[in-house]
């Protein structure tokens, strides 16, 4: 319990009672009176797809005098390898290294390609990736009037790129949790990566609101853990009942103020 006296709280902890400065004790108790958000990374806050759709422009436009292809086969054929080849890389079936290889010999269909020249493929495709990071305009905005919250990030991806994406996009402070698929070894859907998330960060699940693009890793990931769920659909292609559907990060402050 607590009962705020001018610059200090009382705070009392089963039989003891203990006085403490406001600036310690007041951001933590704040953020227990309300439920704890659990953002996604990649299309949530990070504008994943403009960055693959400028790094693939760049990859293709590099390597294919090396080797000819037809630009759209060798999209549909990345995007489609991208997400299986990924998968094996959870699983540990392949590495980071092996799934990017294999990723540029499916694209370029080119089984025997070399692997130091996949390799130097690849590294083009990392580099022009990493060089188009850029947050959705509605993210930063969006964090700064939920501050004060407990906030916490559960994405799948690689953790090296992941956290880096985190402090070059200056994120990272805003989050008292970071929860990495690979590093958790349950990827979303799975609800283990949520319950992790509401356990490190001290919240009962039924309190923490899972905030996504994906219907299928944050919405159906999340209410399977026992969490609430904001639908975030920027194109506002699909009618999905059932839950919250928001077209941008603007309305979540608004939206979870409720809660
Ligand atoms: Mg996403």
């Amino acid at each position: 319990m607590g009962n705020e006296v001018a610059g200090s709280t009382w705070i009392q902890f089963g039989g003891n009672v203990s006085k403490i400065p406001n600036d310690l004790a007041f951001p933590d108790w704040a953020a227990r009176r309300s439920a704890t958000i659990l953002f996604d990374l990649d299309g949530t806050l990070f504008d994943h797809s403009s960055a693959v759709t400028g790094a693939l422009e760049e990859i293709f436009t590099t390597h294919t005098s090396e080797i000819a292809r037809d630009e759209i086969g060798f999209r549909t054929t990345w995007t489609r390898a991208s997400s299986s080849l990924f998968d094996t890389f959870e699983k540990g079936t392949l590495s980071w290294a092996q799934q990017g290889r294999q990723r540029v010999k499916l694209a370029f269909n080119r089984p025997s390609l070399n692997d130091d020249a996949a390799d130097r493929f690849f590294a083009t495709f990392v580099e022009a990736y990493e060089d188009r990071w850029e947050l959705f305009p509605d993210a930063l905005p969006c964090l700064e009037r939920l501050r004060g919250r407990a906030l916490g990030i559960v994405t799948n991806g690689h953790p090296q790129q992941q956290r880096k994406k985190l402090y070059k996009l200056r994120l990272r402070e805003h989050f008292q949790e970071v929860l990495i698929s690979a590093e958790i070894g349950k990827p979303k859907p799975s609800p283990g990566i949520f319950l992790e998330a509401s356990r490190r960060l001290w919240t009962h699940p039924a309190e923490c609101i899972v905030v996504g693009d994906s219907w299928q890793n944050d919405v159906e990931g999340g209410r399977n853990a026992g969490m609430q769920a904001v639908w975030l659909d920027r194109v506002g292609s699909t009618v999905r009942p059932g839950v919250p559907v928001v077209k941008g990060l603007a309305e979540i402050p608004d939206l979870v103020a409720r809660w």
